[in-house]
């Protein structure tokens, strides 16, 4: 342990996007910021890479052009399939054309590194406490060196196991249920997937989550699941599906398959988590996850605004929690408005025209999805999440917004 303790303005934990985009914010006000990531950069990230639309204007007007290294190739994704066991499919195309198919290796990384912050790589968070005003970060160096750091602001943007969330609320990953979401890649025979779309499976059957998609010519078949569940098995039972189903031939995966947890749930139940004090979560750590685990998007837009709401409590001497939950409250509406029947039935919250899609299809599939979306929703029964939904879809209806009262 170190004597001499440095100290700066901010300290980011986490080198992704939710990180980049505030940090940005935060540089270009002329705050001091540390951005520290348990990682080697630039340091793989597990992701489709599908960027949304939104997600793509947030990147080109604070970061500029996506320089071609920081894509897989499909270079781009021009919408998504879904698939319903009835064997009906339907396309979807991204309102404004084409999104980016990023490689999140790179495309993390020259978002960090344009923020203009300074990164500190192999470096873990440990722990935080106060000291007055400030915080106190220590901090975890690749072979085992612990390094001190005095703040006034922390942002844990460190994803959904978030441990500056844990540092804040220990209990927090009790109370809500995890899943396990993991991809396997093959080598394709014959696909008949078209590989301009990202594709979606309906199948209570199949699991919670489940995709593929090509990059890079190979084939990726993900599944998604409670966890506790054998991803194997799983995997297995989703390829033999494209294949009987759809077609699909593929060589047996690859050795490099990967998986993660995710704590997919509370943007649908309007349950997020900001922080504490002078301490803010934002991006996936505090629950932004859009349809179909979209989380790009709210990553960074959630990140700039904790890196906004920073700046205006210093400037103007406001209190920093009120004032990140008044400012984050339009981006809980984007998001928590994805899952809320009442939008996707009159509204149009989504980045495709889902409505219009099924309304080109024939009387008989259109019924034939209904049946099986809601076969699909009843998966998530044992989450007892159906209520709680219809409860925000009211508080939505009457106040116009969701009601802060049920954040952390
Ligand atoms: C299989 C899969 C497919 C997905 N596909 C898509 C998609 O196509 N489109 C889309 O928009 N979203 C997709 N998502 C979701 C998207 O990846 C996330 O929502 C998004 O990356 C969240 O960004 P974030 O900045 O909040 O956190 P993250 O990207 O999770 O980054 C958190 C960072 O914190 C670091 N960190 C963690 N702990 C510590 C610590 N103790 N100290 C320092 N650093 C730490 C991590 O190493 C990481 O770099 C997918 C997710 C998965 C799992």
């Amino acid at each position: 342990m170190t004597n001499k303790i440095r100290t700066v303005d901010v300290i980011i934990v986490g080198a992704s996007l939710a990180a980049a985009a505030a940090a940005k914010r935060l540089h270009d006000a002329g705050f001091e910021t540390l951005i520290i990531e348990k990682r080697e950069l630039p340091r793989h990230k597990i992701c489709s890479g599908i960027l949304s639309p939104r997600g793509h204007r947030f990147m080109l007007e604070n970061f500029g052009p996506i320089p071609q290294q920081a894509l897989h190739a499909p270079t781009a994704c021009r919408g998504v399939t879904f698939h319903f066991p009835s064997m009906v499919s339907m396309s979807m195309d991204f309102f404004g054309g084409t999104t980016p198919h990023l490689h999140r290796k790179y495309a993390d990384h020259w978002a960090i590194e344009a923020s203009g912050a300074e990164v500190q790589d192999q470096t873990s968070f440990i722990r935080m406490q106060p000291q007055g005003d400030d915080q106190i970060v220590t901090t975890r160096k690749k072979g085992g060196v612990e390094v001190q750091f005095k703040c006034r602001y922390v942002i844990g943007a460190d994803g959904p196991s978030s441990p500056v969330l844990r540092a804040l609320y220990p209990d927090y990953p009790q109370q809500i249920p995890w899943f396990f979401v993991g991809q396997k890649f093959h080598e394709i025979i014959d696909c008949p997937l078209d590989d301009e779309y990202f594709h979606f499976w309906f199948h209570p059957e199949l699991g919670h989550y489940t995709w593929s998609h090509a990059r890079d010519g190979r084939q990726i078949v993900g599944v998604g699941f409670k966890r506790g569940d054998n991803f194997h098995q799983r995997h297995q039972r989703v390829a033999n599906y494209l294949q009987d189903k759809h077609g699909v031939r593929l060589k047996p995966a690859d050795a490099d398959h990967e998986g993660c947890a995710e704590n997919f749930g509370p943007s649908l139940i309007n349950r997020y988590v900001f922080g504490k004090g002078n301490v803010l979560i934002t991006g996936q750590a505090a629950g932004f996850l859009n349809m179909i685990g979209e989380g790009m998007s709210c990553a960074l837009h959630s990140g700039a605004i904790a890196g906004e709401a920073i700046i205006e409590s210093a400037i103007h001497n406001r209190a920093l929690q009120p004032l990140y939950r008044d400012m984050v409250s339009t981006e809980v509406r984007r998001t928590t408005d994805q899952w809320n029947p009442l939008k996707i039935a009159f509204g149009r919250p989504h980045e495709a025209d889902f409505p219009a899609a099924l309304m080109a299809l024939p009387l008989k599939d259109r019924l034939k999805i209904l049946r099986d979306m809601w076969r699909f929703a009843c998966l998530y029964k044992e989450f007892k999440w159906g209520r709680e939904i219809m409860r925000e879809s009211i508080a939505r209806l009457k106040h116009g917004h969701y009601l802060s009262k049920r954040w952390l």
